[in-house]
């Protein structure tokens, strides 16, 4: 845990509510603030350099932005603002994973975590406060659905996370260099406001990360995965759980809709055609008792036989009321031993940030229920409470 983690909130500007016709300047990609400034019969390079300003230089106050004319600064005050979300608190897990929790306008609270390993920084990205899916084994979907987050809300992650890992002492040497789309929420499930923050993450005037370094999670929600593949170049993976569909049904419902037959034919479509070979990463939460038998492994090696796929086996993270417990070393061992010698490529993911509540699918914020969820768990499902 940082000493004091409130102390991050000094360095940053906290900015006063939105005047309703103003534009968020964060909620542009490039293309749609080149048409912003056209609005403004301003030329469209000047977008570009304001995408500079805003993500190499961490600039958020316009006055600031020194090579736009005093003029074109003054209109650009009077017609938008550069929104980010308040800072409310950091931690600083002991194996350097760091932890934060943003207000938004409107009161409710998003987490963002920053994982650092030896030759990378992996940034966890939230899209929705909360989630509508409600995956019985996931914090965040057990907190309902509010909102889905605008693209300056996602993109402000980014933002924020740069600038207090730069502002900390003891993280000043992280680097972002990665991110996923594994924080809360479904992301496919916003999917305009996702792609114009993923063109800002690809963007060389913006973050400029490569496709393979910007991974979206899916717990597999179709028709936007075929339109991913048209509107935007990155990595996906899958959040997979179950290899036969009464089981995948009991822990991620929406399997109902799209069932694993129709779920595998997209994935085909992902890695089928275009300019490069694609792979795709099948998530799979390991659950005592649940879906770690051998025999679940044997499915699971039927139904990616053959497949351009890769395994993450992720330790369950547990959570009040959960009702799962987590598999054990011996089972996870003998599960990604049962793929491997299947040629499935499979590995096993290091739990980060346990202490500081920050690991996949601890994630809560503070969720302002609109679908009012926790009525429905008001008893866990299986077993005792962890
Ligand atoms: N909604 C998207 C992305 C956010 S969840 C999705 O479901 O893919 C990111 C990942 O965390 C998913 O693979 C999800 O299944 C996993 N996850 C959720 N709850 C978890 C938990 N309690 N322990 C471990 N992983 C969890
Ligand atoms: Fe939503 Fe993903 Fe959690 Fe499922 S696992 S409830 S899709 S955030």
């Amino acid at each position: 845990m940082c000493p004091n983690p409130l102390d991050l909130n000094k360095a940053i500007a906290i900015h006063p509510a939105p005047r309703s016709d103003t534009a968020n300047l964060l909620d542009f990609d490039r293309a749609g603030l080149r048409d912003y400034f056209e609005t403004l019969d301003e030329k469209p390079f000047r977008a570009d350099q304001v995408l500079k300003w805003l993500y190499h230089h961490g600039i958020s106050n316009i006055d600031d932005m020194t090579t736009l004319s005093v003029t074109l600064r003054e209109k650009l005050k009077e017609k938008a603002e550069i929104y980010l979300p308040e800072v409310e608190s950091g931690h600083l897990s002991e194996d350097g994973t760091s932890k934060w929790t943003f207000r938004l306008r409107g009161g409710n609270g998003i987490e963002t975590v920053f994982i650092p390993e030896t030759n990378r920084g992996t940034l966890c990205v939230s899209s929705q406060i909360g989630c509508a899916l409600d995956c019985s084994f996931c914090a965040t979907g057990r907190q309902g659905f509010n909102r889905n987050l605008t693209t300056g809300e996602i993109i402000g992650q980014v933002w924020l996370a740069t600038k207090l890992l730069a502002e900390n002492p003891a993280t000043q040497n992280h680097r972002i260099t990665n991110v996923v789309m594994m924080g809360m929420g479904e992301p496919l499930l916003n999917f305009k406001q996702l792609v114009r923050a993923l063109n800002l993450m690809l963007d060389d005037n913006g973050y400029g990360l490569s496709k393979r370094r910007v991974t979206v999670s899916t717990s597999g929600v179709l028709p936007a995965m075929d339109k991913l593949k048209e509107a935007v170049d990155v990595s996906l993976a899958v959040s997979l759980h179950a290899p036969n569909d009464e089981l995948r049904t009991q822990l991620v419902p929406l399997n109902e809709k799209y069932p694993i037959k129709e779920l595998m034919a997209a994935c085909q479509r992902w890695v089928g055609t275009g300019d490069r070979k694609r792979h795709i990463l099948f998530e799979y939460v390991m659950l005592e008792g649940v879906n770690d038998q051998p025999q679940h492994a044997r499915e699971l090696v039927k139904l990616l036989k053959g497949f351009p796929a890769k395994v993450n086996l992720i330790p369950f993270n547990p959570f009040p009321m959960s009702g799962y417990k987590r598999s054990s070393a011996t089972s996870v061992e003998r599960f990604w031993k049962i793929l491997n010698e299947n040629r499935i490529v499979a590995t096993r993911r290091k739990t980060r940030g346990d202490d500081i509540e920050a690991a996949c699918g601890q994630l809560a914020g503070q969720v302002n229920d609109r679908s009012k969820r926790e009525l429905k768990f008001v008893k866990p499902r299986f077993g005792e409470n962890l």
